[in-house]
């Protein structure tokens, strides 16, 4: 198939899953927010869930985390026009907390709910490598005993569907944010940059 095709087949399947009623995720979010990017790109990164911007504006990785996300592929040297960016779960979880929503962590039946968005999104793209930002993108691809911690920074051939890569695992951009001070947010930023940076060079990008 050209690559015209892949593109085609792509929106196919992000229109199909903007209907997708697989786990109860749907019922409370605004709307399904699937995957963007180049159809041809050679990284793939893969987030938890839509934050709460993400959810309003049906767009991956506009929020906070979005922009550090930006802020960290810059300064490893990774090209944001070489990226597909999407998560592993399409509707965003959350809980009342006054006014605000808060981000819930979706469930072990929920993330493998989703899990065939993703390979529809894998084996059309095709990236040579998967960056998995935190535990539940982990978990998507590799099951519950996953742990980023173990893997942080290594990169390793996996597939998934008919799509076979390189996948390198690092913390979720909205771990930095978190710190609880500028030092620990400096230090977690410069672990997210060096993870990102040791992909690039495992994929010779
Ligand atoms: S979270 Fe995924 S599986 Fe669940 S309804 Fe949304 S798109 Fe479907």
């Amino acid at each position: 198939m050209g690559r015209a095709g892949y593109v085609k087949d792509l929106r196919k399947i992000a229109a199909d899953a903007a209907t997708c009623t697989r786990c109860p995720l749907h019922e409370r979010a605004t709307q399904t927010v699937f995957g963007e990017g180049s159809a041809a790109a050679r990284v793939m990164l893969v987030g938890e869930q839509p934050g709460d911007q993400e959810d309003k504006q049906g767009h991956p990785f506009v929020g906070p985390a979005g922009h550090l996300l930006d802020r960290a592929l810059a300064d490893s040297g990774i090209s944001r026009a070489d990226t597909y960016v999407t998560n592993a779960v399409k509707h965003f979880k959350w809980q009342e907390r006054g006014k605000r929503r808060i981000h819930q962590r979706p469930n072990t039946g929920e993330i493998k709910a989703c899990r065939p968005w993703l390979d529809a999104e894998l084996g059309l793209v095709g990236p040579r490598l998967v960056v998995l930002l935190g535990a539940v993108a982990g978990e998507s691809l590799f099951g519950s005993r996953f742990r980023v911690g173990e893997h942080k920074g290594q990169a390793r051939e996996a597939s998934a569907g008919e799509w076979h890569g390189l996948v390198v695992a690092t913390i979720h951009p909205s771990a930095v944010l978190r710190g609880p001070d500028p030092e620990s947010r400096d230090r977690a930023y410069e672990g997210l940059v060096a993870d990102l940076s040791a992909a690039r060079k495992a994929a010779a990008l």
